[in-house]
């Protein structure tokens, strides 16, 4: 018997668990239709989080279904209302102003929503257009699987689907729709969104479909929803950690993009840290620099107190709620961001001074500023003990990066001397710390060549970059140029909100 032509697509089966909260909490619409849609790129490994069928990626059906013009079989599409904190200030009601919801589903792997953004306006659009630009697009599509090669918590991306359709931003720019893929999507402000306006029910609904659904363990808590906001401050604590190790930051660390179950959330103008400056502000419309790398763990703990407030009303007593927080975040940034610095200093285990090592570490990359990435990848290549050789040849990896080289060789005696206090044969040392170092992460000269090729048609290299990416801490000689340091056109580039 010959097989049909074209093969029935079986497609994953929808329990939408989301939709199935009173509609207070969202407004039911459909994407609006985007012309001529093409596909700039696309995760297999997201398709197959989700059981879609392998032979729908990359197609036409693909592009109409992810560009939103075609519905998803078993979806029921929805935006859903939050609120939000906003560079410190009161923003009251948001939403997702350019978000829909397929629907959600739960296999072996999890549970998974899909969501299409910059599929058009929804109710909280606020006046802006609803689509997003190809440029921020391919960014978020890119470092949320970026991330996710990186071993940290986040929101994945299936897919960017572009079309011609011309978007205004500071110049014409041309529309995209980016499928993001998530256990969930509730942020810190869907909560708050309740609490500001004394509807309590709706807070405990809430409180109670995130705990039934992700962290069904609280339930057996004598206050689970204090045992909810103990597990989020925890997961905050420990991926704020993550962010500062891999030298990450969001840029827009406001309480809607803050994620109740612990992920990277919405993608704008972040950063990988390059030449190193804990002051650096990634994001060009940040002008107080309240998010700077070094500020992000304590804007995490005071968006945790506002989502403690939030909670007040579920959790009774006033003290209690802040509690919840310094009794967690605290130890668990700490104790993440120990582990992890230990890890990429390749220090077998911990000593009581090993703080202030990492203190003198963060002084010294202050001061000399060489890139982030490039100083804990050439360590991973250093002997622990210099043997006679002279540091000029054993050393240079790590001296290259260095005008000062008599500052880089006066900490490595420091390294080696620490080293020496918890012997580690150098093979498995340098491959731990290789582990803990990853060799390429998404630099913005890497997305901004991509994008520039993308605008006119050329996706190959947004596809080249995902496939690197997908293995950050792997040699990969054949993609070294991502590895290089910045090229000089791209000492101006600057990300600002737009997108
Ligand atoms: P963001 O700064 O990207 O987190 O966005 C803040 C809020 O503005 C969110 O509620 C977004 O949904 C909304 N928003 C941002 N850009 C647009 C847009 N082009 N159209 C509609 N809503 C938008
Ligand atoms: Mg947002």
């Amino acid at each position: 018997m010959n097989a049909p032509e074209s093969l029935p697509l079986e497609f994953p089966v929808f329990d939408n668990s989301f939709a199935a909260l009173p509609e207070t909490f969202y407004t039911r619409l459909a994407p609006q239709p985007l012309p001529a849609p093409y596909v700039v790129a696309s995760s297999a490994e997201v398709a197959g989080l989700i059981g879609l069928p392998a032979g729908l990626l990359e197609t036409q059906e693909f592009a109409e279904i992810f560009a939103g013009n075609q519905p998803l079989p078993g979806a029921d599409p929805l935006a859903a209302v939050y609120s939000g904190h906003q560079f410190g200030v009161w923003a009251g009601q948001l939403g997702d102003g350019r978000a829909h919801l397929l629907g959600g589903l739960r296999n072996p792997q999890g549970h998974w929503e899909i969501q299409l953004k910059g599929a058009g306006r929804t109710p909280y659009s606020r006046g802006a257009d609803g689509r997003a630009v190809l440029r921020s697009s391919i960014r978020e599509f890119l470092c949320s699987e970026a991330m996710a090669g990186l071993g940290i918590p986040t929101t994945r991306a299936l897919c960017v689907i572009g079309a011609d359709q011309p978007v205004r931003r500071e110049e014409i720019e041309t529309a995209a729709v980016v499928t993001r893929v998530a256990p969930g999507f509730v942020r810190f402000g869907s909560f708050e969104h309740w609490a500001s306006r004394d509807r309590h029910s709706e807070l405990q609904q809430l409180a109670d479909y995130v705990i039934d659904t992700f962290r069904p363990e609280c339930r057996a808590a004598a206050n689970p929803y204090d045992a909810l906001l103990r597990d989020v401050s925890w997961r905050t604590g420990e991926l704020m950690a993550q962010w500062m190790a891999v030298g990450f930051m969001h840029g827009v660390m406001n309480t809607d993009n803050m994620s109740i179950l612990g992920l990277t959330l919405d993608y704008g103008p972040f950063g990988f840290m390059e030449a190193f400056d804990a002051g650096h502000i990634c994001n060009h419309s940040d002008h107080q620099g309240r998010y700077t790398y070094r500020n992000q763990p304590h804007v995490a703990q005071w968006n945790l107190y506002c989502l403690a407030d939030a909670f007040l009303p579920l959790i009774k007593r006033p003290k209690q709620a802040r509690e919840a927080i310094d009794e967690t975040y605290g130890d668990a940034f700490g104790a993440s961001f120990e582990r992890l610095m230990r890890s990429k200093l390749g220090l077998h285990s911990g000593l009581a001074d090993d703080e202030d090592f990492v203190g003198e570490t963060f002084g010294l990359l202050q001061q000399h500023r060489p890139d982030f990435t490039l100083f804990f990848r050439a360590l991973t290549k250093l002997p622990a003990v210099l043997d006679g050789e002279t540091p000029a040849k054993t050393d240079a990896p790590l001296r290259d990066l260095f005008v000062d080289r008599a500052a880089c060789d006066a900490w490595l005696a420091t390294w080696r001397a620490r080293l020496a206090q918890t012997p580690w044969p150098d093979g498995e040392r340098q491959a731990a710390m290789r582990a803990a170092n990853p060799k390429y992460v998404l630099r913005n000269w890497l997305a901004e060549k991509a994008i520039r090729q993308a605008k006119d048609k050329d996706f190959s290299e947004v596809r080249r970059l995902l496939a690197c990416l997908r293995k950050p801490y792997d040699e990969q000689p054949e993609f070294e140029d991502y590895a290089a340091l910045p090229p000089d056109w791209a000492s101006g580039l600057e990300v600002s909100c737009s997108s």
